[in-house]
């Protein structure tokens, strides 16, 4: 059985329908993670500078090419352009930075974290004043010939955006010179996407949905019910003979997306590519996504970009 299938980007290259997610892997335990899931057929690491882990993702993958597991062309390696350098002359220093600490000569995806510049203060990735994040008014058309330039170069094969909504979507389509390979955005059965997975399907792109899992781990406060205690989750999971987290990231899987599971712990990281025997019926699927409620795992209003002029979150987004 497949350790995992593949989606077609608007540029024509491939892109592994599953990843493995890194936000909040921890550096010294991330490592490890990297080498289990290479092991057990990943190929996607899905990562970003404001993680503050990609020095060791990047002793991961060195340590996966020294010993021989894959090379780098058999990876597909995932970043993102963090608000702060949303000023096109930032763009290169802010990739070449990630590129460093990755131990990389080029990405093969690199992400607009999101739409909403933030001022650029040396060393600090959300700079306050009066209790406010100190935004900046960069228009994301302005970042996106910046990362236009970064495909130009050949420092990295594709280019997409993250957490945009479907009017900064078709904005972006109508005005850029290279079309973004993907979308990714918040995904998962609180969380259906029901307005923009069909979009950006429509478009031709591939969307890549986050938090699969309902991110338990969110620091962020509520942050969704755990997915894998629902009961429905939970029953469904005993029919097939599968655990919950099977089931919800199957459920991404059959939805025709790319799905980017966190895991730190091995066990984990194996159980989640054994998703690919097994298909949901259409009553399941509809069962799943009837669950949706508007939750978020990641609340950019609570990081204070709630008023950002280019907030994507607007009530029906
Ligand atoms: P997920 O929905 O992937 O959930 C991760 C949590 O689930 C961790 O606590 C993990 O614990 C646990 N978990 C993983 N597998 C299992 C399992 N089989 N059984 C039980 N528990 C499990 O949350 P994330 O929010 O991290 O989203 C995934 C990735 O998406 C991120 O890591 C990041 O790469 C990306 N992302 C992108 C964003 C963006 O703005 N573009 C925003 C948020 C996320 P453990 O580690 O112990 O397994």
């Amino acid at each position: 059985m497949a350790s995992t299938t593949f989606l077609t980007m608007p540029s024509g290259k491939t892109i592994p329908q599953l990843g493995l997610g890194t936000w909040l892997s921890p550096p010294g335990i991330v490592q490890h993670a990297i080498e289990v899931a290479v092991k057990h057929g990943y190929r996607y690491i899905d990562c970003a500078f404001f993680y503050d882990n990609e020095g060791a993702i990047g002793e991961g993958l060195q340590n996966v090419f020294k010993k021989g597991l894959v090379k780098r062309e058999d990876l597909f390696i995932v970043s993102k352009l963090w608000n702060s350098f949303h000023e096109p002359e930032d763009v290169k220093p802010a990739l070449l930075d990630t590129l460093k600490l990755l131990q990389l000569d080029y990405l093969d995806l690199y992400l607009m974290h999101s739409p909403m510049g933030i001022k650029n203060v040396k060393g600090d990735l959300l700079p306050q004043k009066d209790g406010k994040v100190v935004m900046s008014d960069v228009d994301y058309l302005d970042t996106w010939k910046g990362m236009e330039k970064m495909v130009d170069e050949g420092l990295t094969r594709s280019i997409g955006v993250a957490n945009f909504n479907t009017h900064q979507l078709e904005r972006l389509l109508t005005h850029s010179r290279i079309k973004p390979d993907v979308l990714q955005a918040e995904r998962h059965v609180y969380q259906t996407q029901s307005k923009l997975v069909p979009f950006v399907k429509e478009k031709g792109l591939v969307f890549i949905g986050y938090s699969p899992l309902t991110s338990p781990q969110t620091p962020f406060k509520p942050g969704p019910k755990n997915g894998m205690e629902d009961p429905v989750v939970k029953e469904i999971a005993k029919k097939h003979g599968k655990t919950p987290a099977q089931i919800l990231l199957r459920f991404n899987i059959q939805s025709g997306i790319v799905t980017i599971p966190k895991s730190q712990t091995p066990e984990h990281i194996i159980e989640n590519t054994k998703i690919f025997d097994f298909s949901l019926t259409d009553e399941e699927m509809k069962k799943l996504a009837s669950l949706h409620y508007g939750a978020r795992a990641v609340p950019w209003d609570l990081l204070g970009l709630g008023h950002h002029k280019h907030y994507p979150f607007c009530k029906d987004e």
